[in-house]
Parts: C-alpha cells; structure tokens; sequence
C-alpha cells in the first residue's frame, strides 16, 4: 500500500526563498502569523542574488548597498530571526487540489496545505533554444542565470573571448561576472537603437570595461561544433552580416516568469507578463494563493521585489484574519508601446500597489513619456514623467494617476500621449 504521510499545514507557505519570498516570510513571522514554511528547489535560500556576486543589491528595502551573496544572507537571516522556516533542496511539484501543494525533498514526498500561499518563484531568462537563434550547438553558450551560476557558485571556467547578447542591466552585470572568470567580453550586441541600460551604466561599462555595443543588431547564427567558434551578427537596418569570433556567448534578458506552478493551478495569467494576473493586494484569481516579486513583473531589481514581500504580507494577513475579498474590480490594461503593466486589477477598498508604483514594460525609448490614462472614452489622468521609458528595464509610474478611476467602470488603458520616441 501506498502510505502518504499526512500533510503539512503551516499557516502560511511561501514558495520561493529569492528576495520578494523571504521578505514576505520575515514580515509574516515577525507580524505573528502563526507557522510561516517558505521552500525553495536550490541548495541554500536567497535567490538570484546568490550567484550575482556584486554590489547594488539592498538600496530601496535595507537602504545599504550590498553584494548579492551577502545580501541573500541577509534576508534569510532576518526571515529565520523572525521565526519563518525555511526548507531548501525542496521543491514543489505541483497542486494536489486548490489547497495543497505536493512537495519533493530530501525527506522524499509529501504534501503542503497551508491556509494561504505565496508564490515568489521568481522569473528566468529565455535561453537561446527559446529565443530560436539558429546554427550550431556548441558548448559555451549560456544566459546570465547559468554563467553566474558556473562562475559564483561552482567555481568553474568560462571561455577567454566573450559575446553578450542584450545590452540590459543583468548584461552588464554578465559583463563583470565574465571579467572576474578571466573571459574578455569582447561586444555586446543590442537590437535598440542603443544600450537598454541607463546611459550611465552603458558609458561606465563601455570605458571600464572597453566593450563596444553593436546596436540595431542581432544574433543569426552560433558557429562552432565542440566548442563555440563564433557568431554571426546581422545589422536590423542594412542586413549586413559579420562574423565576431568567441568562445563563449552569454544570452542575456528576455524574461519569462517561472510561472509552472500558477499555470498548474489554473490561475489565470496575464497575457502581457506571462505571470499570475495580481490585483494591488496581490491577490492571484484563487482565493488564498497570492504573487510577489519579479514572477508578476518579469523583470525589476532585488529590492523592489523585496517590497513587494513586504506589501504581500500586509494583504496574506488580512486574508488570514478573515477579511473578505473585496467585489470585482476593473482591468488595468498596457497599451503600445507598453508590453505590460503589473498589477492588472484595481478592486475597491483595495490598498495602492506596493510602493505605490505601477510597473510597466516599454519596446520603445521615450525621452519624456506623457502618461495618459483612459477609461471609457474619457481621460482620467495625464502627466509628463521626468524620467525615460526605456527598454529593458522597468518603468515606474504613480499609482496616483488612478485616482480618478471608477473601480466599477469599464477596462483602464494605460498608455503615452504624444511622446516623442526616441532613438
Ligand atoms: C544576473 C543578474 C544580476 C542582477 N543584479 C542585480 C543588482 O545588482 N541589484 C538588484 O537589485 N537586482 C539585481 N538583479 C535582479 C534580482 O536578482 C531579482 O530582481 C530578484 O532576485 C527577484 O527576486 P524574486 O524573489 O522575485 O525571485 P528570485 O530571486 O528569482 O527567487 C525565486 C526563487 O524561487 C525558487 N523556486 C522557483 N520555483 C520553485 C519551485 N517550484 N519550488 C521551490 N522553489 C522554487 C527558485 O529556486 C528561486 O530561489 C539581478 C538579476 C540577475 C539575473
């Protein structure tokens, strides 16, 4: 006979220990939320802060700068201090019913049924497999995640001259992880017209680091059988092809929330993030299953995903002290060139998102983007922000601009009014 031992029932499940899972963890435990369980699949807790060992983590949450490495220990010693239980090396697997998860660890199977859940699993980059770039299948072919992983945690070898494909924030931090393993990073290459990353970033790394950015340009082709020889590179604007010599090709950005479990569940995802579709109390569509971290915005920094830990717990005890959910609420919808905008749904009575920011995506530069925000037929807000929608990286506007908004209207359309696009 098949003996299941019975199953676990914390109060709260987190499932993810990255920042947005154990910030959740330590501000549930230290609110006294009873039994607070967060698992995590790897070997130690933390998240991707693990393994990006250089400074900038910590600004906006801990308000210090630190390292990745010593950030996530950090986290995870402010979530034990607090009481959470953390349990690494176990994985959830998917949902035995709505409220309970099966669980593999070093202890074997079982199951978790907590009175609430929250899913911070984080969010990946699309590998070059995914991203459909032909040729050969060479060794030496990574995204960030991986070489980080190789270089930080197992201490292994690179190659000597590297190609890094994308010119966002993380590509600069593959730059200097590359660097560090003793591999040139020989150019990156942007499909924009410029760098993703803030101009800063771009003129710092492209003088530190003397690495040219080939705009407008693209990856055709992996050249190499063993190993990787090559990559061909092909200008968006004259279709001229060259060939840059390597042995090492890091696929950076292009995010896709490791969104598995929420898809197993049946909660409904947003077609523009591909993660759970979140209110501003970051309520999932299953009652007591709530998101945080960059699964609902593929992909912001640490510590706003830390905060979103924080906001996430505020609204978890909320549920646990009975507190109904709020009536429907209306869509919040990104339009061009915004690719998504997280959270999705504003319900009455409902608190402003964390930090009080809406978070959106843009495929476009826009030096001085005039946010407009419609609601049948009519425009609720309009203002010009002072900072660029840029590619690549998040952008962060008030929530106040919904203040106008009728929660029981039609769907909201968040967009650019005459904004100039720039390149
Ligand atoms: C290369 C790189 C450099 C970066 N540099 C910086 C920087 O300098 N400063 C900064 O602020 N931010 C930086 N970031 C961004 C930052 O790392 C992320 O924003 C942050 O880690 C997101 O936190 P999270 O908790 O949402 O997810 P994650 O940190 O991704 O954590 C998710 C966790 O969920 C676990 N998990 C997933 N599925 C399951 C499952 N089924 N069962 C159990 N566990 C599961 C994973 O193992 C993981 O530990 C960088 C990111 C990258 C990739």
């Amino acid at each position: 006979m098949n003996h299941r031992p019975a199953p676990l029932t914390p109060d709260v499940l987190v499932i993810g220990a990255g920042p947005a899972g154990l910030t959740a963890a330590a501000e549930l435990a230290r609110r006294g939320s009873g039994h607070v369980l967060v698992v995590d699949r790897e070997q130690r807790a933390g998240g991707i802060p693990r393994h990006s060992d250089h400074t900038g983590h910590g600004v906006r949450d801990l308000r210090r700068v630190l390292s990745g490495p010593a950030y996530a220990r950090h986290l995870v010693g402010l979530a034990t201090a607090a009481g959470a239980e953390i349990r690494t090396r176990t994985m959830v697997t998917g949902w035995a019913d709505d409220d309970t998860v099966d669980v593999t660890g070093p202890d074997g199977r079982y199951r978790i049924r907590p009175r609430a859940t929250v899913l911070a699993t984080g969010a990946r980059e699309r590998p070059r497999a995914a991203r459909r770039v032909p040729g050969d299948r060479p060794d030496g072919v990574y995204t960030t995640g991986q070489l980080q992983n190789l270089v930080h945690l197992h201490h292994r070898p690179v190659g000597t001259r590297a190609v890094i494909v994308g010119g966002e924030l993380v590509s600069w931090s593959a730059a200097l992880t590359l660097r560090e393993a003793g591999c040139t990073p020989a150019l990156m290459v942007s499909q924009y017209p410029r760098a993703e990353s803030y101009a800063a970033f771009t003129a710092a790394g492209r003088t530190l680091l003397r690495l040219p950015v080939a705009t407008r340009s693209r990856v055709t082709r992996v050249i190499g059988t063993d190993r990787c020889r090559a990559v061909e590179i092909e200008h968006l604007d004259t279709g001229r092809r060259r060939t840059v010599a390597c042995d090492t090709v890091v696929f950076t950005g292009d995010w896709i929330p490791d969104h598995e479990l929420a898809r197993g569940a049946g909660i409904d995802l947003d077609p523009g993030t591909l993660g759970p579709l979140t209110d501003t109390a970051l309520r999932t569509s299953r009652p007591g299953v709530f998101a945080a971290g960059n699964l609902i915005h593929p992909v912001d920094t640490a510590d706003v995903a830390a905060l979103d830990g924080r906001h996430v717990a505020r609204q978890v005890i909320d549920h646990l002290s009975g507190r109904p959910r709020p009536a429907e609420g209306v869509r919040l919808l990104a339009e061009a060139p915004f690719r998504w905008v997280a959270p999705q749904i504003l319900r009455p009575t409902d608190p402003a998102p964390a930090r009080g920011r809406l978070l959106l995506w843009t495929d476009s530069f826009v030096r001085l983007p005039k946010v407009t925000v419609r609601q049948d037929g009519r425009t609720v807000a309009r203002r010009t922000l002072a900072w660029p929608a840029a590619p690549g990286r998040v952008f962060r506007v008030p929530a106040g601009l919904l203040d106008g908004v009728s929660t029981t209207g039609g769907p909201v359309r968040i967009g650019l009014d005459g904004a100039r696009s720039g390149a």
